[in-house]
């Protein structure tokens, strides 16, 4: 299903986050066979030459291009080719997505393994039992009862979305049982960082992920 078509638009957007549109300027400028120079590419973008080799630049530390140059010989000075590597696009999108599916399934384990407890408060943090216990069954923040909180909303959510990028993975060719080998380390992370517990509790803003 992976048509030419899909491979540019995330080309598109792996480029804009490198940088911004003059990346996406200058990448759309450059071919995966046929070579061209940072002074064509200039004069084609309406670019300053030095703002389209520090976007060429990025991207080939991006390994999304890559260059050849050769010494003028009346001027000395190095003249560079460029051309695109989209095969990288694939592999920079598969990473992504691996990303997040850990974080994902971490998450989803985290939530099948715990019963929660929580006060009435929306901007109060859920508790474990033993957390809850600990405090006698009171909110440390209000004060509030903190009565068992049901998750199986959460759990629903978090479940279709691990298995859709499981499956997207292993489309992929992803070994997805390696990933989830690395999974266990990250829910002892997570416990041991409470403030994630509060984290989690916000239903669907918890990615709050500003750059
Ligand atoms: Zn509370």
């Amino acid at each position: 299903m992976s048509t030419l078509d899909t491979d540019y638009n995330l080309l598109e957007s792996v480029v804009r986050e490198i940088g911004g549109d003059e990346a996406v300027k200058v990448a759309s400028l450059l071919d995966p066979t046929e070579e061209t120079t940072d002074e064509a590419i200039a004069a084609s973008a309406d670019m300053k030459l030095n703002a389209v080799r520090k976007v060429l630049y990025r991207l080939y530390d991006a390994r999304l291009a890559e260059f050849r140059r050769i010494r003028d010989k009346s001027t000395g000075w190095f003249i560079y080719f460029w051309r695109l590597k989209p095969n990288r696009v694939e592999e920079l999108v598969i990473s992504r997505k691996a990303t997040v599916y850990r974080k994902l399934k971490t998450r989803l384990d985290y939530e099948k393994k715990y019963h929660f407890f929580k006060c009435d408060q929306e901007y109060c943090p859920r508790y474990t039992f033993d957390e809850a216990m600990e405090n006698n069954f009171r909110c440390p923040e209000c004060g509030g009862e903190l009565r068992a909180f049901d998750n199986s909303e959460i759990i629903k959510r978090l479940s279709k979305k691990v298995k859709e990028l499981r499956k997207s993975l292993e489309e992929s060719g992803v070994d997805v049982d390696a990933l989830d080998n690395g999974v266990l380390e990250d829910i002892n992370q997570i416990i041991a960082s409470s403030k994630m517990a509060a984290a989690a509790n916000g239903s669907g803003n918890a990615d709050q992920s500003s750059k």
